[in-house]
Parts: structure tokens; sequence; C-alpha cells
């Protein structure tokens, strides 16, 4: 009698998931929707809080678009599926072990690193990356005690992305409409004694390149007490640039968006200003001569078409100093490489082919799988992550059956539980969430906000232990009814 077919009742495919981001509950998802396999799925998550950027990347005044944890609840709610949070892989538990009680293990980790610009200057106080700030007024506990001086008239913020977009809008944004958020209390601290009155936010090529996108650029024209300025010469457009403007609509609307900025009055009472600039590059921080920044020296470019046919900045020999005393590079993220893993320096990604790790040759590791950001690099927004989730779940249900020969019957179900006790690590469970997600929305209620984030790990931990006493309380409670 051979051993039984792998993916079914009798023998069901454990899966372990590393990261509990957009992409790792969309591999989870499209595993659950296959009709044909028995699938149990495990994941493991380093903070104890799950849903990645959507808790701590998106903006907070952007809440419709956290709805998508509606999507991630349901998965979790499936009996097929277990949360581990509060556990590290390459710590706590290591790739060793996932593979040896696992059948396959997806990386979703993302692409925490940010990217430098490579200038002088960039170690000055009041240099910042974007990501620090993003993740500090979210309220992810790694930066709660961050600290960033607001007390300076201008900011500069570098690249014309949506990150750069979301920075510049939060620090012209009134408190009082970031109040009504869930920005982590210590940032809207911060933010309501911002002396920060003008955000230039530098494009190194024009506004045909730019790479956000309409919707969110649309809302600086609707923010309260703060003017949008852009200079008509910054929006003359050169032939390859009016080509792209004609091909592609999106585009099209960035720039007609931008023409109504640079058409309007600028409104000399608006409290704050947003002055979007293109064609420029910075080249140094300047140093006030204590080691804080005191300027932003840049460079005009001329945009020149390359061999691949692309528009590069090309430096004409023009500068130009802004006195500012913050500013925040939002030039893309990368990867960090995972001990074990291949990892591609220049892409800052784990190579892979449609989400199969292959090393730099072509090597598969076999039952090692990438999605995500860390699988297809730092781009697209949150529901570009279903489709590429559902591209790696696809090859994992097609490689599944040459697996049952050469693994044993594995019952992580009790294992991992055992191993993560044995090795004293307090791992949150789904329900665990679910008491400090409750706890915080209580909280939020109170004030009139979606929730009041907790900030820091071993209070989030101090929540989920009341709760989980609270659950043993009642459960005993129970238990006595029952028995009388
Ligand atoms: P991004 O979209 O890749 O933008 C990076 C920006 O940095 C580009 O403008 C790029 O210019 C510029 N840049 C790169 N190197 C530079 C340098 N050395 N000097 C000056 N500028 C430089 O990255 P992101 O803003 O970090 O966003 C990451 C992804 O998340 C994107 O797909 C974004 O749409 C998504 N996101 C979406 C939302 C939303 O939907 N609301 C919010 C946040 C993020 P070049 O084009 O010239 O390279």
């Amino acid at each position: 009698m051979g051993s039984p077919r792998l993916g079914t009742a009798e023998r069901p495919l454990w899966v372990a998931i590393v990261g509990a981001g957009p992409a790792a509950y969309f591999t989870a998802e499209a595993l659950f929707k296959q009709t044909d396999l028995e699938v149990r799925i495990d994941m493991f998550n380093r903070l104890p809080t799950p849903f990645g950027l959507v808790r701590d990347g998106v903006a907070p005044d952007h809440q419709s678009i956290k709805a998508v944890t509606r999507k991630f609840e349901k998965v979790s709610a499936d009996g097929r599926f277990r949360y581990f949070g509060n556990v590290t892989i390459g710590r706590d538990l290591g790739r060793e072990d996932l593979l040896r009680l696992y059948d396959q293990v997806v990386y979703a980790v993302g692409t925490p690193a940010d990217r430098r610009m490579g200038i002088p200057g960039e170690e000055l106080e009041g240099s910042h990356s974007a990501t620090e700030f993003v993740w500090w007024y979210n309220g992810h506990p790694d930066y709660a005690d961050c600290e960033f001086d607001l007390s300076a008239e201008r900011a500069v913020v570098v690249g014309i992305g949506n990150v750069a977009l979301d920075v510049a809008r939060i620090l012209a944004s009134s408190p009082a409409a970031l109040a009504k958020t869930d920005i982590a209390d210590h940032a809207l601290e911060r933010l309501r004694s911002s002396r920060v009155r003008e955000i230039v936010v530098l494009g190194r090529r024009g506004p045909a390149q730019a790479a956000f996108t309409p919707v969110e650029l649309k809302e600086f024209g609707q923010l309260d007490g703060a003017a949008v300025v852009v200079a008509p010469a910054d929006l003359e457009l050169d032939a390859g640039s009016r080509e792209l403007v004609e091909k592609d609509r999106a585009v099209r609307r960035n720039v007609e968006l931008l023409e109504g900025y640079a058409g309007r009055e600028t409104r000399e009472d608006g409290e704050r200003r947003v002055v979007f600039r293109f064609l420029v590059s910075p080249v140094e921080l300047i140093d006030d001569g204590s080691g804080r920044l005191a300027a932003v020296r840049i460079e005009r470019n001329r945009l020149v078409r390359t061999e691949d046919g692309s528009m590069r900045p090309r430096g004409v020999g023009e500068y130009e100093t802004i006195e500012a005393g913050l500013a925040f590079r939002s030039i893309g993220y990368r990867g960090i490489a995972l001990p074990g893993l291949p990892f591609h320096e220049r892409w800052g990604i784990i190579p892979n082919e449609g989400g199969r790790v292959v090393d730099m040759d072509g090597t598969r590791y076999p039952r090692e799988y990438v999605a995500g950001w860390c699988k297809r690099g730092p781009s697209g927004v949150i529901g570009t992550n279903k489709p590429d989730g559902a591209e790696t779940a696809a090859a994992m249900v097609v490689d599944c059956p040459g697996l049952a020969a050469e693994l044993p019957n594995r019952r992580p179900a009790a294992e991992i539980e055992k191993l993560l006790a044995e090795r004293g690590i307090d791992y949150v469970t789904y329900a665990d969430w679910q008491a400090l997600d409750a706890f915080e929305v209580a909280r939020g209620e109170a004030q009139g906000r979606p929730r009041v984030k907790v900030c820091r790990v071993p209070e989030m931990l101090e929540v989920i232990h009341e709760a989980r006493a609270r659950r043993r309380t009642e459960e005993r409670g129970r238990e006595v009814t029952v028995t009388e």
C-alpha cells in the first residue's frame, strides 16, 4: 500500500505562511478556495497584530482602504486556519523547524528596508526615511519611540510616489482632522504642536513620470487649511512626456490635476502649503554646523531617452538651495535577506519563478515559496496582492502531488504548539488578537475614532493576558454550571 495522497482528508497539506499582511492572507484565501485540496494553514507573524501594511502602512485618514481586513477576518475564521503572532522566524522558530513540520512554506515578509539616496548629509539629524515616519504615525511598535522634531517651518519630501504623498498629506493635515482617525496618539500629540508650514515635494522627473496615482493627488485639493502650489513652468512637457500623456489615462489625469493646482490663486490664508516641484534632484543635505539639517541643495534635471525607451533624469548643472529642517526620503523600499534563502541584492527581493523560490542560477528551493513585495518588489496597491497570492498558491497546488512520496505524515497541529511552549514563546492566537482589537475599538469609540491603537508589544501582551484570564474565568463558570 502506498502513502496516502497529499492534500486529502487522510493526509492534508500542511502549509506555514510567514507574515500576516495582504500577500499572506490573499495566498491563504486562494489555497482555501481550491476545491480538491485538504489544506491546513498556520500563519506566523513577528508582531502580535496581524494585517501588515493595512494596519501599519495605510495612512490613518484612508480608513476605507482598511475595509479589506474583513476578507482577512473571514480567512482567519476558517477552521483550517491558525494564527501564531509574536513569533519571529529566525529567532523563535528556524526555517529548518518550518521545513521539518510543514509540507510547504510561504514567505510573505514584505520589503521592510528603505532605499538610500546616496548623497552627502543623509545621516544628519532631521533627515529621515519616509518609512520610519509612516510606521511612527501608524503606531508600529518598533517605531513608537522614534522622535521627530517638527519645529522647523519647512520640510522636504524626496520622491513622487504614493508614500511621498501620504507623508506630505499627514504633515499638511489639520490636527483636528487627524484626531478623528486611528493615528497613533504619540504622533497626534507631536503633530498638534508641529510648526511645519511648508512641505516641498521633489520629483526627479517630470509630472508625466510621477509614480503617484490621481485619486491620491486629488486629495490635496480638498485638504482643510492647506494650499497646493505648482509652478506652471514645472508643467511644461517635452515631446516624450506629451506622448505619455496622450497614451496613458492615469498620467493624463495626474497632469490635469496638477494644471488645476497651478491655475489656482494661492490661498494665502491657508495655514500650510504643499509645493510640488519637478525635474529636480537633491544632491546634498546641508549641515547647520551642529549636525542638524539646515537646507537641501538641489540640481535641475532634464529628461533623456535611454536605449530601453524610458525617460531618465540628467542633471544640467544648475543648483538651488532650499532651507529646510526636515527631509524625508520616500524613494522606495527594499527587501532584506532571510537566513538560508537566496536574495537578489540589486532588486532587493527573494528570487523566484512565479512564487517558487529559486537561487540566482535558477535552482529550485523545493517546498519554499514567496508572495507579495518580497516576491515582486514594492509596487502596486493592496489588491495587487490578490492575483499575486493566487499565482503562488497555484504553483503550490501544482507541486503538491510530487511531494507525497518524499514526506512523512506530518502532524504539526500539536507539535508546533508544543515546540513554541518548550521555547517559552508567548505566542498570540487569533482569539487573542480579537480581544486586543475589541479593546482598541472600544477605546476609540469613547473618542469618536475608529480605534485607539496600543503601540507597544508589552502593553499589547498585557491586554491579551487580561483577556485570556477573563476567558478562563468564564469557561470555568460555564463548567460549574454544566456540572451542577
Ligand atoms: P514608488 O511608487 O516606487 O515611488 C518612488 C518614487 O521615488 C518615484 O517617484 C521615484 O522616481 C522616486 N525615486 C527613486 N529613487 C530616487 C532618487 N534617488 N532620487 C529622487 N527620487 C527617487 O514607491 P512608494 O511611494 O514607496 O510606494 C510603494 C508602492 O506602494 C507603490 O506601488 C504605491 O502606489 C503603493 N502605495 C499606495 C498607496 C495608495 O494606494 N494610497 C499608498 C502608499 C503606497 P522615479 O520614477 O524617477 O524612479
